[in-house]
């Protein structure tokens, strides 16, 4: 911490997992030998890069790009782009660390990393996004590749600028590397499910941390933050499983729908027209608008999936969704909860899925696009949806029984991070101090 100055959400990321690790390491001396710990919180490079473009009006616009490959030890950096004009080295260093463990937790041969650059997508023309992403890959494509570092989608990115993104580093490499991004279009090397794979892989493991209470998403009331990717998703299957989603969000404010939240039309108001939800309430006879996206949480509910983004469920949301009658919080975006929320959901007795694990489908799809990339050929939806409920069940049986294991019966948080954790030291237990 001291090492970094400044990177309050770095800090809070390692406040979160140090201290679990506590039992893994007494259980494994020679991790301490080898400086597993040390060797694991210092990212292996982390390269920060001018990203110049031209806007619609020919000024000359400069954006800083980032990219920390975090670690290596199971496989090739594997971790989204965000495009956000929050984003700094804080971030992109908190989720990078983030995404080492939760891609150990899939079972799957990824390493860790993640990226992105503090552009605004908002209020920019397409060609303006375009040139933008063309921009960034013009620095970035040196550092990536298959078997060596693989972005994809996150906050900002989602197919179109993949899209961009791919097509300029085709240009420069002078070949077709489908393997070289995932979250691609259908019909260049992308595949089924991947879209869908983070929000309905976050409710597969919502629903098997309810089953331990006999609870299910069938006749719940659920309320979801966001409204881009990840919220859509989760809405859609929430829905499919006989839950009512009663509120939504962007950054500007919530929606309530007593009714259930139409989910065709909100993907249709975000996806293809790229609106607001305020047109959402405009569009329903019994829905309202609450221009105020962080008090989402007073809306009453069972299950909260806070599915937007950093920090945006703190201790006073916590104790309105407490207040509502709350029974399970999943952590469909990444660190979604501050400490202080964890705490008061915890000292409730709200059963709480982490986003490490509960967040994983995503990247594993992505993994899943990978193969069929190499094999070069495309499994059906079923078969792909059916691979991912399958790891999904097999992270949260994983993040209880190694929580039961290492003393912290029913604690996913500890178990998730001592699971992950486990995987990697091992195999970097196993090919010595680098
Ligand atoms: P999108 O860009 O598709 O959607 C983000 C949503 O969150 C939008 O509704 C956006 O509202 C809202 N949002 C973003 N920033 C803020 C903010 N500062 N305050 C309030 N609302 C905000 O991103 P994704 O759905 O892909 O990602 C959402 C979360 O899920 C992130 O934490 C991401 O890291 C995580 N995640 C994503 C994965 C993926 O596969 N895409 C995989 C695993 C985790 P607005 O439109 O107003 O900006």
């Amino acid at each position: 911490i001291e090492r970094s100055p400044g990177e309050p959400e770095f800090h809070q990321a390692l406040t979160e997992l140090l201290p679990t690790l506590v039992p893994a390491l007494a259980a494994h001396p020679e991790y301490r030998r080898l400086g597993i710990l040390e060797r694991l919180v210092e990212p292996e490079r982390m390269i920060t890069f001018r990203v110049p473009w031209v806007d619609d009006a020919g000024r000359v616009q400069v954006n800083r790009g980032f990219r920390v490959q975090y670690n290596s030890a199971i496989g090739p950096y594997k971790g989204g782009i965000r495009f956000h004009p929050t984003v700094n080295a804080s971030i992109i260093k908190f989720l990078g660390f983030e995404q080492i463990f939760k891609n150990a937790l899939t079972g799957l041969a990824i390493g860790g990393g993640k990226g992105g650059a503090d552009f605004d997508p908002k209020g920019k023309s397409e060609m303006e996004v375009m040139r933008f992403a063309q921009s960034f890959m013009t620095e970035f494509y040196r550092h990536m590749g298959p078997d060596v570092d693989v972005p994809a989608g996150d906050i900002g990115v989602g197919e179109r600028e993949v899209g961009f993104l791919f097509g300029q580093y085709k240009r420069i490499r002078g070949g077709f590397e489908a393997g070289a991004f995932t979250g691609k279009g259908l019909g260049y090397g992308g595949s089924l499910v991947r879209k869908e794979a983070t929000g309905y892989g976050c409710v597969y493991f919502v629903e098997e941390m309810l089953r331990t209470r006999n609870r299910s998403f069938a006749g719940s009331r659920v309320v979801i933050s966001g409204s881009g990717n990840v919220a859509l998703y989760a809405a859609e299957k929430a829905t499919q499983l006989g839950a009512t989603v009663v509120a939504m969000s962007d950054s500007d404010g919530y929606v309530v729908d007593p009714d259930g939240i139409d989910v065709a039309l909100m993907k249709k108001i975000k996806e293809i027209r790229r609106g607001r939800v305020r047109e959402y309430a405009e569009a329903r006879p019994n829905a309202r608008y609450v221009p105020r996206s962080a008090e989402i949480w007073t809306v009453p509910c069972d299950i909260a999936l806070p599915s937007a983004t950093q920090n945006e469920l703190d201790l006073s949301g916590a104790e309105a969704l407490i207040a509502g009658g709350v029974v399970a919080v999943g952590e469909c975006a990444n660190m979604p909860t501050t400490l202080e929320a964890i705490r008061r959901l915890k000292e409730a007795d709200v059963l709480f899925a982490p986003g490490k694990a509960a967040n994983a489908g995503g990247v594993a799809v992505s993994a899943l696009e990978m193969a069929q990339n190499s094999m070069r050929l495309s499994w059906t939806f079923q078969e792909v949806e059916e691979n991912l409920k399958h790891i999904m069940h097999s992270i949260f049986r994983t993040a209880l029984a190694t929580a039961g294991q290492y003393g912290v019966p029913g604690d996913l948080v500890a178990g998730a991070n001592i699971a992950g954790f486990l995987r990697v030291a091992k195999a970097m237990a196993a090919q010595g101090v680098i």
